[in-house]
């Protein structure tokens, strides 16, 4: 059993074991009044309180419990026919019994699986109709709708309670699959769109001149000799190591993402040039450093250029390039340098 098709199947049995189990007395306080012939009371008995833990075992043991649970709905719409018959068409709990069935059906299958299941309903009705010769008492007693009251009550909490589970689960699967389209694979940081509509962000929200925001633009040095000296898996292992040591020393409000190949991007936000100097040169010791402890992998240095969001930036785009201009400036100054825009 995955724990999927678990939850599946657990989905259905609380709710089922407790609409049956409160269910019994709704029926019984009908049967108890009517001349109810013997054989009913075992099958009323197994209905509420043996089949729920069946119909959960049924499902459960096998690999897709819905094709089950249809199984299992339909036999309980049967089983509801033959209550509808036995208690000669009690209103209030022959409505309570169809509209529960109903609302179990159309939650796990759709109206497909509720015309099924109203079929299989009428199907039996009509057959326990002719078994029994039942009269026509749609009458409720007050005692009949005290016992109808628990029912009444607890399952539409119960289905409430299930419903509000499963949408709160369907947002966290949302939430990951929109944290999982914006991650970079191989390095768990955002990946270059993700990255890109933070720095979009940023510059709305920063006023130039004003806020202190910046943007660094980090490239591997002869990262391309790496990969044709030691093989693109070992490459691989040191842009993840590079990734893992970014992470660890940016600001805790700073955004890290992989915009390229070997190529990385940070935002440094509310930062002086004093913190911006800081966090990239231990950015550099660290690496050396970690490298140090990983004689497995071969060291590389980092080209580093940032610009400070500054007036002159008219949009994102003139930011980007003064970072991309300071990159180039600290590549053609022989790499493993730090470079700043406009200086
Ligand atoms: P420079 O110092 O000028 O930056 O030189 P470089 O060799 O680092 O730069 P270049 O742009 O020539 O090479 C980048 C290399 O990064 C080329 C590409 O094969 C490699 N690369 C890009 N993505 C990946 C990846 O996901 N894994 C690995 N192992 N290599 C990658
Ligand atoms: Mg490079």
């Amino acid at each position: 059993m995955t724990s999927k098709t678990g939850s599946f199947a657990k989905r259905m049995y609380l709710p089922r074991a407790l609409g049956s189990g409160i269910g019994f007395w709704a029926i019984a306080a009908v049967l108890y009044a009517l001349p109810t012939p013997a054989w009913i009371w075992p099958l009323l008995v197994f209905h509420s309180f043996i089949w729920p833990h069946l119909a959960f075992l049924l499902a459960r043991r096998v690999a897709i419990p819905y094709v089950v649970e249809r199984r299992n709905l339909i036999v309980e719409s049967a089983f509801g026919g033959l209550w509808v018959a036995s208690m000669h068409f009690n209103l209030l709990p022959t409505t309570l019994l169809i509209s529960m069935l109903c609302l179990n059906s159309i939650a796990v299958g759709g109206p497909r699986l509720l015309q099924l299941c109203l079929a299989s309903l009428a199907t039996a009705v009509l057959v326990f109709t002719g078994v029994l010769h039942p009269g026509f008492a749609p009458e409720t007693t007050p005692l009949q709708v005290y016992a109808c009251i628990p029912m009444l009550a607890v399952y539409p909490l119960a289905v409430g309670g299930a419903a509000y589970h499963l949408g709160a689960k369907l947002a966290a699967h949302k939430r990951a699959f929109r944290d999982y389209s914006r991650m970079d694979m191989l390095t768990g940081l955002l990946n270059q769109s993700a990255w890109r509509s933070v720095l979009d962000e940023e510059y709305a929200l920063a006023k130039p001149g004003i806020a202190r925001s910046a943007v660094a633009l980090i490239d591997l040095d002869h990262f391309k000799a790496i990969n044709d000296g030691y093989g693109h898996l070992t490459g691989d292992g040191v842009i993840k190591l590079f990734s893992e040591v970014l992470s660890r020393v940016k600001g805790p409000s700073d955004t890290a993402g992989r915009i390229g190949g070997d190529e990385f991007g940070l935002i440094l936000r509310e930062a002086s040039v004093e913190r911006i100097q800081a966090t990239l040169t231990r950015l550099q010791q660290q690496l050396q450093q970690t490298f140090n402890e990983r004689p497995d992998l071969p060291a590389v240095s980092l080209s580093i250029g940032f610009a400070e969001l500054s007036v002159h930036d008219d949009t994102v785009e003139d930011w980007l390039r003064a970072a991309d201009l300071a990159l180039y400036e600290a590549k053609g100054q022989g790499r493993n340098q730090i470079a700043a825009a406009y200086s």
